[in-house]
């Protein structure tokens, strides 16, 4: 099951494909390289007996020589070297490349699976190893193989009786190796798993450092992190036992070897079958043979724990995407704005379903706010206006057109979502509204103004161009709201969805956040998930829903009047500013 099998990495092979001719230059490089090593072994043979015999001119000749090829193979290492580190580099970038690609378009159900710290990891860590098994394979361990072939070739071509005795040897080699390599593998798997479970639990304690010094929960947190880190430690200590076995028996053997040769060699002077400028160009080549399988023994191993994150990379191309659009999908013009939930039936796993035959048409232009408990479905159905997920019975259909006709990308754009919690990415203030879209700054401005922002942007140094921090750790919360209603409303979406904050914000920034929602939701379309009574008294009709169902409906003068679910959300304070009735 462990076994080596370097069929992962040979998939990465076409990657190699636009880098063709670096290749070539660079493998001509590499068989001058490697071509030096047998002249190199054929001077030494000239060399030793020179020595021996007191022959300085020859000496002297010799090595000129060797100076000579020594420069030629340095230059040629020099252009394998520098020629195939840019092919290696770039596949293992385009590696990465590909697999961001992928995360963007993952299902947010596998997204949900696989958690952040896990996934930062894989992005991290295995594709860092797996790029320097792409580069050590391609500037390693390549001349060495063929520097192998090279040298014991011109040991054949000597004495092949001799290289047969030699050959013996290398199969035991051999067999250590793999033998060794597959418990590598297993033990690095583990460590890596480790690792990540070391990654993911870090990243969960960051998040909720504030919350466990409230709880004064930290020696509990401690306690878990010293066990994880007991495991990790445990589980580098098997990989790192197992390589410090591996070294000095594989070294034993091929010293055993080298002195069994030079017996036999011995042997072959005293019948005449070789002379000894042959067999010392035979023993000069065959110390050339250590460095080249050392370093392949090492990238062996690299490559197995290379092959283990390269498994760990591959799982996220196993995770389902985002279905692309229909063949055919329908370009949507200008949009009033119409929703209409038909029938709708959706569970995330589609045996439990969450939402249990929605019907709902919402007029354009109208302001609908969602109310119920926490678990009711609220998040589900915006889930499904954005096609987020897909129901699995009914229809969800805006203007009338079925949303899975549609292009995804004209969808998002017509309907626009301000998330509960606002989430405005690092950069400028600018580019945080912006998000990617090709838009003039004039365009930024008109929907900072509409999202009552643009006078907090103006008076920030730097203005529009001022940084925003990781998490928009430098801005209010209502400010940050403030920012995503711009986000929401910079591409003029027909519709809407809030998700409301559940947090109460001071009161000032409650009404600059207010009068930024009523100004953003002029003319559109919106549903929000409302959690405050002003929104819920200005909407045109209030949604109760619980369990998935719609259970009631009207404004908050009809619901509140009659002993029910909503009124019961009003007392409970689930709509802040309710419960004084
Ligand atoms: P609300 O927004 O009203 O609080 P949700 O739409 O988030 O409710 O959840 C509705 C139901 O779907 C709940 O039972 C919840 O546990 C379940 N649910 C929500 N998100 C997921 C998910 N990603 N995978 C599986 N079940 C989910």
């Amino acid at each position: 099951m462990l076994a080596p099998s370097p069929a992962g990495f040979r998939r990465l092979l076409p990657l190699l494909k636009p880098y063709r001719r670096q290749l070539w230059a660079g493998g001509a490089c590499m068989l001058v390289f490697v071509a030096c090593w047998p002249l190199l072994a054929w001077l030494a043979g000239q060399l030793i007996p020179a020595i021996g015999a007191g022959d300085v001119a020859k000496v002297l000749q010799v090595v000129g020589l060797a100076l000579a090829v020594f420069m030629l193979q340095k230059i040629a290492q020099f252009g394998q070297d520098t020629l195939l580190a840019g092919p290696a580099l770039q596949v293992s970038q385009d590696l990465r490349r590909q697999l961001f690609a992928r995360l963007q378009r993952l299902e947010f159900g596998a997204l949900e699976k696989l958690s952040a710290g896990d996934l930062t990891y894989r992005l991290t860590e295995d594709a860092d190893r797996v790029g320097e098994v792409i580069y050590k394979t391609i500037q390693d361990s390549t001349p060495c193989l063929l520097q192998l072939v090279a040298v014991f070739g011109y040991m054949v071509w000597l004495d092949w009786r001799l290289s047969l005795g030699t050959m013996v040897l290398a199969p035991l080699v051999a067999v250590l190796v793999s033998l060794f390599g597959a418990r590598v593998m297993g033990a690095a798997e583990r460590s890596q798993k480790q690792v990540s479970e070391l990654a993911a639990l870090l990243g969960e304690a960051i998040a909720g450092l504030p919350l466990v010094r409230a709880f004064a929960a930290e020696p509990w947190l401690q306690a878990r992190f010293e066990t994880e880190i007991d495991l990790h430690r445990q589980a580098r200590f098997r990989t790192q036992r197992l390589l410090a076995l591996q070294y000095p028996v594989v070294g034993f053997i091929e010293a055993a070897g080298i002195l069994a040769v030079l017996l036999m060699g011995a042997a072959r002077i005293q019948s005449n079958d070789l002379n000894s400028a042959g067999f010392s160009s035979y023993v000069a080549a065959l110390l050339m043979l250590i460095d080249p399988i050392s370093h392949l023994t090492t990238n062996f191993n690299e490559f197995q724990q290379g092959q283990a994150s390269l498994r760990r990379l591959r799982a996220i191309e196993a995770e389902p995407i985002e279905p692309p659009d229909q063949p055919g999908a329908r370009a949507l013009g200008a949009v009033q704005g119409e929703l209409v939930l038909d029938q709708v039936v959706y569970g995330y796993d589609p045996q439990n379903p969450v939402l249990h035959g929605l019907n709902l048409r919402i007029q354009p232009g109208q302001v609908v706010a969602l109310v119920g408990p926490s678990g009711a479905g609220k998040s589900t159905l915006f889930s499904l206006l954005l096609r987020f997920n897909i129901a699995q019975q009914g229809r969800v259909l805006l203007d009338g057109q079925d949303l899975v006709e549609l292009r995804a990308a004209d969808l998002r754009r017509a309907i626009a979502l301000v998330p509960q919690q606002s989430n405005v990415f690092s950069g400028t203030v600018a580019e945080a509204i912006a998000f990617g879209r090709d838009v003039s700054l004039d365009q930024i401005r008109r929907a900072a103004r509409l999202a009552n922002a643009d006078g907090f942007i103006e008076s920030l140094p730097g203005g529009y161009q001022a940084r925003v921090e990781e998490r928009g750790s430098n801005f209010s919360g209502g400010q940050l709201q403030r920012l995503a209603i711009a986000r929401a409303v910079l591409g003029d979406p027909a519709v809407l969805l809030l998700d409301e904050a559940t947090s109460a914000l001071d009161a000032e920034s409650e009404a600059a956040v207010q009068q930024g929602l009523e100004q953003a939701m002029a003319g559109r379309t919106v549903l929000v998930i409302a959690h405050r009574l002003a929104t819920v008294q200005e909407a045109d009709r209030i949604l109760v829903l619980d369990g998935g169902r719609l259970i009631d409906q009207g404004t908050h003068d009809q619901l509140i009047g009659r002993p029910g679910r909503y009124r019961d959300l009003c007392e409970r304070q689930l709509i802040r500013g309710g419960g004084s009735r």
